[in-house]
């Protein structure tokens, strides 16, 4: 074997290289080794807080945008407000119904995967 002066790493070289811990699905930092990141982490009905808190923000930067430049009143940009104000009524309607119910959980089920967390960030 041969040894050379820089043959072992040092402890600052090893620290170098220890990945800290990472969410398997994003990639972002999480709290522990094996740990999924705070977004990753929700529960479904968290994850559809988040889906409405975003069309909420959508309608208003839309909004905003809409009153100060007239290219967007385009019929497009209307569509869009449609789906954002259909997605916070659904899920509003979503908080009156049986959770164990066959209708709620294909809403359930559609809304997510309509909307998953990479468009939420
Ligand atoms: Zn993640």
């Amino acid at each position: 074997m041969r040894l050379t002066r820089y043959g072992e790493p040092s402890s600052r070289e090893i620290d170098a290289l220890r990945q800290p811990p990472y969410c398997p699905v994003c990639g972002d930092d999480a709290p522990e080794y094996g740990d999924t990141c705070e977004i990753h982490d929700m529960t479904t009905t968290e994850h559809l807080q988040l889906i409405k808190a975003k069309c909420q923000e959508l309608l208003a930067i839309w909004g905003n945008k809409r009153d100060h430049n007239p290219i967007y009143t385009a019929t497009e940009g209307k569509r869009a407000e449609a789906g954002w104000r259909s997605t916070i009524a659904a899920i509003d309607g979503l908080e009156e119904m049986d959770d164990e119910s066959h209708l709620y959980q294909f809403m359930e089920s559609n809304i997510l995967a309509a909307w998953p967390i990479e468009l939420l960030q």
